[in-house]
């Protein structure tokens, strides 16, 4: 079995150990990693035959291993607390989980919607797998899928509850936390048995790359995955793995910024939220009280706190601050589509994590999200730009609405 992980830097900062964590494994004098293709690997001169290839022989074929997989997987093992293994996409990585621990009886809570689809083929492939709410009983339930944050909200779930409750009934709990990667959250630390992620969004960062990553407690449970990724052929392609290896070198200074940034923009949306609801000592300015009559809600885990799903400790789930996907409902479809087409700053695309800040329909793509309903993604743009971005994507339907009723 490969050890991969580096034990000297298990107790690393994450800034550190994203840029450091693969340095036992350079095989040349460059200090950046160089870009490696090749899908096949000369035997070792102690290969025996081609069914042993002797204990110096690291790669043979790309499908199984190559240099810079490992060194993503060194780098994703010891930032995310555990032993990562690399796939093709988020939705390969959610495929191969199941592939491994074969569920007869899925327990699920909200998520992103591929999800489910995922679930539904393996529900095709294997007759009589059952799956249920995860609010529901947990009887028979071998397998708890908890997405936390959820995605399109941001809005956090109590990890640690679902452990207990998943562990009580004999099930393991896997935990998407593509939403609220290290720093952000560690849901190991809560009791999660697995966590995957989709390497696409945050762990890549640049949105310019497809890619997945299952993370178990055990590098035994790595191995197993790794050898029936290797049969499958689930694995990403080489300059996908050398992207995200790029890419991880920044994910903790990308999504602690990208983190704060949200937050005070979810600050500055619910205020003109509220102002439009309630007058307090604070008299609002017309402008401000016309912005906020236009938004009906504003979700993400920042939000949470007084409401009736925050009887936990939040902020230990989330040491680093919270994730920074958050939602925005209108008060029709036109209006959501109308501030999805007149934000500048914020790019009209679907996906999440990047350094460029999205907003995206979800309507379109899932038939259960709101028609009102905005999912925002805030990337690396100043505050103060963005700001300015959503006032005047804001003013500007205020504008039009007030002209349409002027024609009436
Ligand atoms: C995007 C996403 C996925 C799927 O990942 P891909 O890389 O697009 O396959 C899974 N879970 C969540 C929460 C996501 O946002």
């Amino acid at each position: 079995m490969v050890e991969i992980k580096n034990p000297l830097y298990n107790c690393a900062a994450p800034s550190t150990q994203t840029v450091h964590a693969d340095s036992h494994m350079r095989a040349t004098s460059d200090v950046s990693p160089p870009i490696g293709v090749s899908t096949t690997f000369e035997y070792a001169q102690t290969a025996i035959d081609a069914c042993n290839y002797g204990p110096d022989q690291r790669h043979v074929y790309s499908r199984e291993s190559t240099p810079t997989n490992l060194k993503v997987e060194a780098v994703l093992s010891t930032v995310t607390e555990g032993h990562a293994v690399l796939y093709g996409s988020g939705l390969t990585a959610v495929l191969a989980v199941l592939i491994h621990y074969k569920p007869k009886k899925i327990a699920l809570s909200e998520c992103y919607f591929g999800i489910r689809k995922v679930i539904d083929q393996y529900q095709a492939l294997v007759p009589g797998v059952k799956v249920i709410g995860s609010e529901c009983p947990y009887d028979g339930v071998d397998l708890v899928w908890l997405e936390s944050p959820v995605n399109p909200t941001g809005e956090v779930k109590d990890i640690g509850s679902y452990a207990l409750r998943a562990h009580a009934a004999g099930a393991i709990l896997v935990v998407d936390a593509t939403l609220a990667p290290p720093p952000l959250s560690y849901p190991f630390r809560q009791g999660a048995d697995v966590v995957v992620h989709s390497a696409t969004k945050y762990l890549g960062g640049h949105s310019d790359l497809l890619a997945g990553v299952v993370v178990t407690r055990t590098a035994k449970t790595a191995e197993t995955l790794r050898v029936d990724r290797c049969t499958l052929g689930l694995g990403a392609g080489s300059l996908e793995n050398w992207l995200l290896l790029r890419s991880l070198r920044t994910l903790s200074i990308r999504v602690k910024q990208q983190s704060q940034t949200a937050a005070r923009l979810v600050a500055l949306l619910e205020s003109y939220r509220r102002n439009a609801v309630v007058t307090t000592c604070h008299t609002p300015s017309a402008a401000e009280l016309s912005l906020g009559r236009l938004i009906t809600s504003v979700r993400h885990a920042t939000l949470q706190h007084n409401g009736p799903h925050c009887n936990f400790n939040i902020a230990q789930q989330h040491p680093e601050g919270f994730g920074a996907v958050f939602s925005i409902t209108l008060a029709s479809k036109t209006q959501a589509l109308f501030v999805a087409r007149q934000l500048r700053l914020h790019r009209f695309a679907t996906s999440l994590g990047g350094v460029e800040s999205l907003v995206d329909w979800r309507h379109g793509w899932d038939a259960t999200a709101e028609p009102t309903q905005l999912r925002i993604s805030i990337g690396l743009e100043s505050y103060d730009d963005l700001a300015s971005d959503w006032k005047q994507a804001l003013l500007a339907l205020d504008e039009s609405e007030k002209k349409a009723a002027a024609k009436l």
